[in-house]
């Protein structure tokens, strides 16, 4: 492949934008290689400026289940963008999306929309802390909930540990107020409440991890927690940013039949537009302004874009259960395909997978259930096989610790062709 012009976009990106990325990820640098430069997509496909085509396994992070441009997405928000771009006034398309989320999501009475991930989590843990009166968060090692302060903080060593920030910028205040437990590990997060639980307000976690590579729950582990918050009055927080409709209707909660008392969503409800949306209990919901003292604002929330492709997008996967099916049946071929690949190469690794999302772990060890095993992964390895598998045309996270996200516009033929690139690349590792 030649990617020359992507080359140089990237130099003259450099220049005007930091690393010449409005996100970092996107820089390729765990990969070592030059970001592509995207020019168009549709479906399963993107092609970059020099042209070349690619099979889409990143899906823009998660949010793109029915592929790219879907074409009743398309319509939806030409058809809003005639009526104007936004008003910062109510809509009827707020409500209508606001009922399908809470119709579809069984936890969720009230939602109130935002305009990213980020945004969601950290007006989540706001209302959290307004509800309970208390300060602290738990959060859990190798579990992204986007840039607000109290999220970036580094595992503390010993469960106790006060929080260390994990980026200049963090105030040791910020961080003091987030503690870390470990992943599938509810000692940990017994250890936490025994010595500071009175002060916890919420426990934040990805019910499926997807941020350290996608990493199960144990559901016991999961229950557990439910239990444990329960017991001590803080709230649970499930961050369905990634997990949300795209594991069931009903996001991971249904799925495991687990109901938090506030949930993030993000991405996936906007059909790829700039959106996120956080929403639990009546009670809880109704505390915020203006009904009640926890504020929280945004000029272009519920913007009526966003909102035309959200409510094409959740009325599609509400209605069509079928999705789900053939996103389990997909997810399932891919995963047996990889597996044997690495076998017929002799190449160690864990495949973590749940319906369409998944994570190829080049290790040797024999699962990887937090964030210490993923971290004892080979990502020069991943490096390698990436790069082959973009010289074949296909489109991977890039970064051993990200998903593979298949969605309902790959067809079998692109998972052949993807699985046989797979092989191959694995023959050259
Ligand atoms: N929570 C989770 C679980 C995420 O995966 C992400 C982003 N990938 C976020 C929050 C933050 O979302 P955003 O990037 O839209 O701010």
């Amino acid at each position: 492949m030649n990617y020359s012009k992507s080359i140089t976009a990237f130099k003259e990106a450099q220049e005007l934008i930091p690393g010449g990325v409005n996100s970092p990820v996107r820089a390729f640098k765990s990969v070592q290689a030059d970001p592509l430069f995207i020019a168009k997509a549709k479906g399963a496909n993107v092609w970059d400026i020099d042209g070349n085509k690619y099979i889409d396994f990143v899906s823009s992070w998660g949010p793109l289940i029915l592929g790219h441009a879907n074409p009743a997405i398309v319509e939806a928000v030409q058809k809003a963008a005639e009526l104007g771009t936004s008003y910062g006034a109510p809509t009827l398309i707020e409500t209508e999306m606001a009922k399908l989320i809470t119709e579809m999501m069984p936890s969720v009475d009230k939602v109130r929309m935002v305009n990213s991930g980020t945004e969601a989590t950290m007006s989540a843990l706001r209302l959290a802390r307004g509800y309970t009166k208390r300060d602290l968060v738990v959060k859990f090692a190798g579990c992204y909930h986007g840039h607000a302060d109290a999220f970036l903080i580094k595992a503390g060593s010993g469960a106790i540990t006060l929080g260390l920030p994990d980026s200049p910028g963090v105030t040791k205040a910020s961080a003091q107020n987030t503690l870390t437990a470990e992943y599938n590990n509810l000692e940990s997060v017994k250890e936490l409440f025994d010595a500071r639980g009175e002060e916890i307000a919420a426990v934040i976690l990805e019910p499926v991890a997807g941020n350290m590579g996608c990493v199960l729950p144990d559901v016991e582990f999961l229950k557990g927690v439910r239990a444990i918050t329960e017991q001590y009055g803080a709230l649970l927080i499930f961050d369905e940013v990634i997990t949300g409709f795209r594991l069931s209707a009903g996001g991971a909660q249904k799925r495991f039949g687990i109901m938090p008392d506030l949930t993030t969503l993000g991405k996936i409800i906007g059909g790829g537009l700039p959106v996120g949306a956080y929403g639990g209990r009546k009670e809880i919901m109704d505390l915020l302004a203006p009904n009640g003292p926890v504020y929280q604002a945004g000029t272009l929330s519920g913007n009526p874009l966003a909102m035309a492709a959200g409510s094409v997008m959740l009325s599609t996967l509400n209605n069509n259960p079928s999705i789900y099916e053939e996103l389990e049946r997909k997810g399932a071929k891919v995963e047996a395909g990889l597996k044997a690949a690495l076998e017929s190469n002799n190449i160690p690794g864990v495949i973590n997978r749940i319906g369409s999302m998944m994570t190829m772990f080049f290790t040797e060890e024999k699962e990887v259930k937090s964030f210490d095993q993923a971290m004892k992964s080979n990502a020069p390895r991943y490096a390698q096989f990436f790069k082959k598998s973009l010289e074949a045309g296909i489109y991977l996270g890039p970064s051993q610790y990200e998903c593979f996200f298949v969605c309902d516009a790959h067809t079998d033929a692109d998972l052949d062709y993807m699985l046989e690139a797979a092989d191959s690349a694995m023959k050259s590792l």
